[in-house]
Order: structure tokens, then C-alpha cells, then sequence
């Protein structure tokens, strides 16, 4: 394990939490373990009838605080360390962020992209029937991350569904909406970057109107964001996929439309730049919305943004994070700016619960009041403690799920 694994930032930055709350060595031994872990081998019978295996992970880092709630991630790069790194974020998330759970990830090692859609079908559900026995809607609640979506918790659903004999929607959540998903799901983790850069606007006394941001993404987090940014006066001047980015597009619908048609950003009239090029791009706000590991000692020099959003989860690494700060930049961290995606998810379970579903407007008022709040405390302990907003989140979360912790006490 090098010194840069995700789990050894995780576990770095836990470390400089518990010592900055004054918490304790047990602290430290209950907080940084999780409880249970569970890989499993999942078989896929391909459509030519060759059979591959692929490891399979759920990790429930925390139930301290309710049950545990985490997306499911299919990618090459899914193994143990990261699945049980991004965990503990979503632990520290939801306790940030007041949402009765712990928190979970999971996650296949594939390339969803050289799946079928029968592949992708047997594949999840075989998954699925391999970590049923922990998930269920009092225990564990899965929903979409990186390369899944509204079809595979379909899916995830109908599996467990079989299984229980009946249906059991609050299983997992970023379901469709037929199937008792919630309106907003789809674009709540934009919808929660847009706010969460509101804000930070705000705090650094820049006018929202015109003011110019880069996006690293396009996919669920990186369009809705986009989108959500233009609609309150922002203006987009560059998004990246996987093959690079683009600058000098109309508006983000138009290059989006020509992306659905053409699976590509080569929308004419367009100029191409590299990822670098857009991480240095001279913009008021930067938002890393793909994979860890943007931000780093060699990119995060060139940054010249103001204000950086952590639309995906662990963008920065603790190098590139220290440049950050020494440059006076301002980092909303990944477990404040993209928990919109989980505070909505956690209305859907609640919908689900009691059988009757919010209209759109209900749901993104309680979800600005949600992350709002969050917002206003992180800001808060910001300035009182004077520590980055990164130390102020993870002081709330971390001392959240250590105050339960205390109450219920230790069992025997
Ligand atoms: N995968 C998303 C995250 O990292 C959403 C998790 C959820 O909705 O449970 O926050």
C-alpha cells in the first residue's frame, strides 16, 4: 500500500480530526475500522457463453447512527482499500449532513463500457443475490456511484424483490421513478455542487452573474452541475470526458445534445483541450466532478481558480490539497459538495417507507434547506476553529458518529 491510497488519505485525515476534537485512542480504534466487509466472486456467463469472474466488494463502514447507505461503483480500479476509503467518506457524509445512517460502498472491478446490457443485467444481479444477505432497507441501502445507474438499482430492486417474495422499493435508492424512485434524484448530486458553489461565491464576495467556471466531467455529477450552474447565471467555459476537454460551446444543453447524438464533445466551432489544460484554466471556480487523484502535487501548482468544488469523491490528494491552501484557495470538500445525491436519495427511502412521494418542488426545497444547513455549520466551525472547510466537515461528521458512538456505549 503506497502512502497515496485512498485509504491512507482517509485514514491520514481521520487521524487529524480525532486529535483536532480531542478525541481519544479508543476513538481512533472504533473510528477507523469497519464493521463488516464482505468480497465476493461474481460469476458472469457472457452472451458468447464464456464464463469470467469478477470481484465483487460491499463494505458497511459504520451503523452507528442508523443503516448503513452508500453507492455501488462498477470500474477496473474497484478493489478493497478504495471501497472501504469511500465508506468511511460516506459515513463522515452522512453524519455531516444529518442523515439518520452510517455508511457503505460497494463495487464491482469492470469495465461497464465492454459490458452488454444482458452482461450488465446478469451481472448485477448476481451481485446482488451475493451481498443480499447484509443489504435491505433497515440495514444497508445501496444506490448509483461511478459507471451504474437508474437501471442496475432496477434491477438490484427486482432481485431482492424475487428473492423476499414481495416488492421492497427502499431496498436501494436512484431507482427509476415508476419503481418508487424520487423526482430530483437524477440531478440532486449537481443540484447540491451548484449550491455548495453558490455559496462558496458568496463567501469569497464574487457576483454568481457571469461568473465563470470549468467542470472535469460529464457524466451524472459533471452535466447536472453544468447545467444547474448556467440556469443561476454562471457561466460554463469547459467540461471533460474520459478523451479530454472542450472549451467555446454555446451552452451546456447545446453541447450536450450533440454528446447524446455522436458519443463525443466534437461539437463544430469547438476547441479542444487537454484534462490539464482545463484543471488551468483561468476561471473564478474549478470543480473536479470524474475520479480521484485530479488535483494532485503535479496538477494543483497550475490551479488558478479561486474556488475549488469537490464534485467527486477524493479529487484532491493531500499534496495537492496543501497547495490548494497555501495558494488561498477555497476548498468546499467532496462530503459537503456532492451530498446532494445522498440527502435526496434519503428522501426517496423515506417516500418508499411511507408509500406517498414528494412533488419536484418539495423535494429541492428540502433538499437546499438540508445542505443549507450543513453549509452554514461548516462555515461556521470554519471560522471559529479557524481550520480549511475540509477539517471544518470532517469536526462536524467525524464528531457526530463519535458522539453516538459514546451514547450507546460498547456492547457487551
Ligand atoms: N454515490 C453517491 C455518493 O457518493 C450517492 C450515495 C447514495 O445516494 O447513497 O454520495
Amino acid at each position: 500500500m503506497t502512502m497515496e491510497s485512498p485509504l491512507n488519505t482517509a485514514l491520514a485525515q481521520l487521524r487529524g480530526t480525532i486529535d483536532k476534537l480531542g478525541l481519544s485512542e479508543n476513538d481512533w480504534q472504533t473510528l477507523s475500522t469497519p464493521r463488516r466487509v464482505m468480497q465476493v466472486a461474481v460469476p458472469l456467463r457472457r452472451d458468447n457463453g464464456d464464463v469470467e469472474m469478477y470481484d465483487g466488494y460491499r463494505v458497511q463502514y459504520s451503523t452507528t447512527r442508523g443503516p448503513s447507505k452508500g453507492g455501488v461503483r462498477y470500474h477496473p480500479d474497484v478493489d478493497l482499500d478504495e471501497t472501504i476509503s469511500l465508506a468511511m467518506l460516506m459515513t463522515w457524509k452522512c453524519a455531516l449532513t444529518n442523515l439518520p445512517y452510517g455508511g457503505a460502498k460497494g463495487g464491482i472491478a469492470v469495465d461497464p463500457s465492454t459490458l452488454s446490457a444482458t452482461e450488465n443485467e446478469r451481472l448485477t444481479r448476481r451481485y446482488t443475490s451475493e451481498i443480499l444477505p447484509i443489504i435491505g432497507p433497515e440495514r444497508d441501502i445501496p444506490a448509483p456511484d461511478v459507471g451504474t445507474d437508474e437501471r442496475n438499482m432496477a434491477w438490484m430492486m427486482d432481485t431482492y424483490s424475487v428473492n423476499a417474495g414481495f416488492s421492497v422499493p427502499g431496498v436501494v435508492t436512484g431507482k427509476p421513478i415508476v419503481l418508487g424512485g424520487s423526482l430530483g434524484r437524477t440531478s440532486a448530486t449537481g443540484d447540491g455542487v451548484a449550491i455548495a458553489t453558490r455559496e462558496a461565491l458568496r463567501v469569497r464576495g464574487i457576483d454568481i452573474n457571469g461568473a465563470t467556471v470549468a467542470i472535469q466531467g460529464f457524466g451524472k455529477v459533471g452535466y447536472w452541475t453544468a447545467i444547474a450552474l448556467e440556469s443561476m447565471g454562471m457561466k460554463v467555459v469547459a467540461v471533460s470526458d474520459v478523451h479530454g476537454a472542450v472549451t467555446g460551446f454555446p451552452s451546456v444543453s447545446a453541447l450536450w445534445d450533440h454528446f447524446l447524438a455522436n458519443r463525443n464533445l466534437d461539437l463544430p466551432g469547438t476547441d479542444r483541450l487537454t484534462n490539464e489544460e482545463l484543471l488551468h484554466l483561468e476561471v473564478d471556480v474549478l470543480i473536479p466532478a470524474a475520479l480521484a487523484d485530479a488535483i494532485t502535487e503535479s496538477t494543483a501548482p497550475g490551479v488558478k481558480a479561486k474556488i475549488v468544488v469537490e464534485g467527486a469523491n477524493g479529487p484532491t490528494t493531500p499534496q495537492g490539497d496543501q497547495i490548494l491552501q497555501d495558494k488561498g484557495v477555497l476548498v468546499v470538500p467532496d462530503i459537503l459538495a456532492n451530498s446532494g445525491g445522498v440527502i435526496v436519495s434519503y428522501f426517496e427511502w423515506v417516500q418508499d417507507k411511507q408509500n406517498y412521494f414528494w412533488s419536484a418542488g418539495e423535494v429541492k426545497e428540502n433538499l437546499s434547506s438540508i445542505l443549507m444547513k450543513a453549509i452554514r455549520e461548516v462555515e461556521e466551525v470554519s471560522t471559529s476553529k479557524k481550520v480549511t472547510w475540509r477539517d471544518s466537515a470532517l469536526m462536524i461528521g467525524v464528531g457526530r458518529v463519535a458522539e453516538a458512538h459514546h451514547l450507546r456505549g460498547l456492547y457487551p
